[in-house]
């Protein structure tokens, strides 16, 4: 096959989501786009559009901005094109026929893509109407096939994606095979920007970030503080009930430290600059993991001391480019719901097994449902023996079938000293977060000799498990705020209780109803503010507090509240007692 122009760079079709069929059409999309804009703007220049993920889009130089309504007028050419059931027809030309015509039409960014195809390459056009394209293909037969589409935007994009290169203007569309799942999609687009983490966070006072802190840092907010409490302390108790012991370690150490676990040797440009301590360099710590195994080897271990699981809420820090950092969900501090389990090879299966039950119940606590991948030894740089992968493969294996969990085979994909199980959940809108992750270490126990005396009286190495579950923190509230669209259940409202005086005259009845809510353990705010009552209604609604009492005199003459639950509407009156049971029964439920 020859290779394809570098404005239709050869797709590899059977990877892309949708499939081929998808991509035909949103290719042909791309076309029919280009065909509209040349005909209503015959000054453009045509540069490359090829199928993405999300859509189609193509490039076009033109010195005006292209408005929302030039958008409008284009989408509804696009229409009329597909309408008219032009066909697509493949033809093959020579390079100089092709030359010829793109030159006569000062289309240069073509004659760049042509000069770009190797002189054996066949060089081919897919014609519809008027429109003429250096292309492979594939298409639809026709524009008719084009069922439903949409323009979206309009972006800057450099040619060749060079900043030394002039700036032409992307319109980007998206396309489906029915409109109701254009529909579907674009609900889904809406929806994930209504509930964009840094959108909600700002609004919830949950968090925030400052240029004088430092980009990719993350300040949490009263709110956003008492979230993650409630994560932590629930993550906590956990832990205890399963064996875990807590630990902690400093954020700062000798470099000695990453000398002897090789992160130095691997990891450099992921740390941060040594700073000068007495005469000797010292580094922030971007992994808990060598702490932890200091804590280890400061006693000698028999067998029985075995498994021993060691966790921590340790903050780690890590380079990261600026243009990649994005609100909570990418960071250049956060705290990892770290663990390390050092077992006998023995124990290794069953301490996976026991792992991927408590993240089990982590994941169905927060309503996630969740897909797994074991990650397989990478073919070439991998460190350890043959005989070591497979065991710890094996073991990480027999875990998720013992639990009866579903998962790919992710072929290769270990980290060059662990294989691993990664699991990917999937939010609300059916979007997928990579965030907990077990891994089988064959490099750490090795480099600072982690050891304990089998039964035999000898000294065996450790068996080493990395874990983090949510996996840090910030990312997971992160996407918790877009899973949940800040709608947080009672157990984790930072908030689970507004009062509201009906009138000034309720105000010590409500006060006193706060007081006795606070007492029995309840997060509650009472809003006394001189403001109507209405407006006191809609506030405490857009802060998403799950329920609101509104009490007038009659509530204060009878002792009663009437509830209002957030997405439920107005209940029962019943007594403050009551209530307070009410709100307990949604915490332990975890609703
Ligand atoms: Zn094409
Ligand atoms: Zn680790």
């Amino acid at each position: 096959m020859s290779k394809a122009p570098a404005g239709h760079a050869g797709p590899d079709l059977s990877r892309y989501p949708g499939g081929e069929a998808l991509y035909r059409v949103r290719h042909s999309a791309a076309h029919v786009l280009a065909t509209a804009v040349t005909e209503l703007f015959p000054e453009v220049k045509v540069a490359g559009g090829p199928p993405i993920d999300s859509g189609f889009y193509y490039d076009f130089a033109r010195e005006k901005p292209f408005t929302p309504e030039d958008l409008a007028r284009i989408e509804a050419r696009m229409r009329e094109i597909i309408a008219a059931g032009q066909p697509f027809v493949y033809s093959e030309v020579s390079r100089a026929d092709a030359e010829k015509r793109f030159k006569a039409a000062g289309e240069t960014y073509k004659l760049h893509f042509l000069s770009q195809i190797p002189a054996d390459g066949t060089i081919s056009f897919y014609t519809n109407g008027p429109f003429v394209d250096l292309c492979r293909g594939p298409h639809v037969q026709s524009t008719a096939d084009i069922k439903a589409f949409k323009l979206t935007h309009v972006a800057g994009a450099y040619w060749l994606g060079s900043e030394r290169n002039e700036m032409l203007q992307r319109i980007y569309g998206t396309a489906f095979p029915t409109q109701a799942d254009l529909d579907a999609y674009l609900h889904q687009i809406e929806e994930s920007l209504k509930r964009d983490h840094r959108k909600v966070g700002r609004e919830l006072e949950l968090y925030s970030i400052h240029e004088e802190v430092g980009q990719g840092l993350i300040l949490w907010h009263p709110k956003g503080g008492m979230l993650r409490h409630l994560i932590e302390g629930f993550w906590k108790d956990e832990h205890l009930k399963r064996g875990y012991q807590f630990v902690y370690t400093p954020h700062l150490s000798s470099e000695k430290l990453f000398e002897i676990s090789g992160h130095l040797e691997n990891y450099a440009d992921l740390m941060y600059s040594p700073m000068d301590i007495d005469g000797k360099p010292y580094r922030i710590k971007p992994m808990n993991c060598p702490g932890h195994i200091m804590i280890y080897n400061s006693t000698k271990h028999s067998y029985r001391d075995l498994p021993l699981r060691y966790a921590e809420l340790g903050t780690v820090y890590r380079y990261e480019r600026s243009g990649v950092l994005h609100g909570m969900e990418r960071v250049r501090g956060f705290t990892q719901d770290d663990s390390h389990i050092f077992c006998t090879r023995e124990q290794l299966a069953d301490e996976v097994a026991g792992v991927l039950d408590l993240m089990d119940f982590l994941l169905r606590a927060f309503r996630y449902e969740y897909h797994c991948y074991l990650a397989t030894r990478p073919a070439t740089k991998f460190l350890g023996s043959e005989e070591e992968w497979e065991f710890a493969t094996a073991a990480l294996r027999a875990a998720l079938e013992r639990r009866g969990l579903a998962y790919e085979v992710d072929e290769g994909g270990g980290a060059f000293y662990a294989p691993k199980i990664d699991v990917k959940l999937k939010d609300a809108l059916g979007r997928e977060w990579q965030c907990p992750t077990i891994q089988v270490d064959l490099m750490l126990p090795k480099r600072f000799g982690v050891m304990y005396v089998g039964s035999d009286g000898k000294e065996h190495e450790v068996v080493m498990l990395h874990r983090a579950l949510l996996g840090s923190l910030e990312r997971f509230v992160g996407i918790y705020i877009e899973h949940t669209g800040g709608e947080f259940p009672v157990w984790l409202a930072p908030v689970q209780v507004k009062v509201i005086p009906a009138n000034p005259k309720a105000n010590d009845y409500a006060q006193d109803t706060a007081r006795m809510l606070e007492l029995a353990g309840v997060r509650v705010e009472v809003d006394l503010r001189d403001e109507k009552m209405g407006a006191k209604i809609r506030n405490a609604e857009l802060e998403k507090v799950p329920y609101m009492l509104i009490v007038g005199p009659r509530e204060a003459e009878a002792g009663t509240v009437s509830p209002r639950r957030k997405g439920k509407g107005q209940l029962e009156a019943m007594t403050r007692q009551a209530f307070i049971e009410m709100v307990g029964r949604d915490v332990h439920a975890r609703q």
